[in-house]
């Protein structure tokens, strides 16, 4: 009786750590059609789990915000003006490597996707086979 007792508060504490786990995500591209429809499908996925979406247009605004505050994970576009996703991966990775950040790329660009993993990416999403599948792949990496 008493261990059924605190086997209930130990599922309880489980199940209100699970309900605090929420993702504080950035999306980094200069395509904001692009940022929009990532950023509904991460919603349309892990709703409530989010704490905050922030988007931006480019590698130097992604340095700068990622200075500001923390993010768990980081959507990262490949080729981009004002500086392009490689060299944004590789400054913050250098700042914080426990951040995951995850190229994306159309499948032409595949040799920039190359660059930004030895810059420190996790994995990658080629645009256009991004689908939940693949972004609920990326989120797996989070622990
Ligand atoms: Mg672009």
């Amino acid at each position: 009786m008493k261990n059924s007792f605190f086997l209930r508060q130990f599922v309880n504490f489980v199940t209100i750590l699970k309900l605090n786990a929420v993702y504080k995500i950035l999306i980094v591209d200069d395509n904001h059609h692009f940022s929009k429809a990532l950023s509904y499908l991460l919603k349309d996925i892990y709703g409530d789990r989010i704490q905050f979406i922030r988007a931006v247009s480019n590698g130097q605004e992604a340095v700068e915000i990622t200075k500001k505050e923390s993010f768990d994970i980081i959507f990262m576009d490949a080729d981009m003006p004002v500086m392009n996703g490689i060299e944004a991966t590789r400054q913050i990775i250098d700042k914080n490597r426990f951040v995951i950040v995850v190229a994306v790329s159309f499948h032409q660009e595949m040799e920039y996707i190359q660059e930004m993993l030895e810059a420190g990416a996790r994995t990658y999403i080629i645009k256009e086979d991004m689908d939940g599948k693949s972004i609920s792949d990326c989120f797996k990496l989070i622990s």
